[in-house]
């Protein structure tokens, strides 16, 4: 998708700290780290958020649940950790492409919002 940052990200015209890669799914590090532990898990495919998610295929929607598991994994993050998706101008969606941050290595505050 033209003029999607993630899409740019995935394309390699920006650059971006890999953490994880497979057939359907990227993870990099968030340039603006709100946890010692903050990564993005994307769909290669471009949707724009879970309202979309009506134009992923079911194996792209598991792959990215399962490389949070996996990176969660990898990452150490035993304590636990949390993943939030921001869908829209209510949730503050900054990025028009369908992604989950995982956010761990501190306590999270009890509130959700
Ligand atoms: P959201 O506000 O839920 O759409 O999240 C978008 C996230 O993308 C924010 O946490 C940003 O810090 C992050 N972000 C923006 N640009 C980049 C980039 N070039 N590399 C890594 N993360 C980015």
């Amino acid at each position: 998708m033209e003029n999607c940052l993630f899409c740019k990200i995935l394309a390699g015209e920006i650059p971006s700290s890999k953490v994880y890669e497979d057939e359907y799914v990227y993870a990099f590090r968030d340039i603006n780290p709100q946890a010692p532990t903050h990564i993005l898990v994307i769909p290669k495919k471009h949707v724009g958020s879970i309202a979309e998610a009506d134009q992923a295929s079911d194996a792209e929607l598991a792959a990215c649940l399962r490389a949070v598991r996996k990176i969660a994994l990898d990452e150490k993050l035993e304590n636990g950790y949390r993943v939030v998706s921001n869908c829209g101008p209510d949730a503050c969606q900054s990025v028009p492409h369908l992604h989950f941050h995982i956010l761990g290595g501190r306590k999270m505050a009890e509130e959700m919002a």
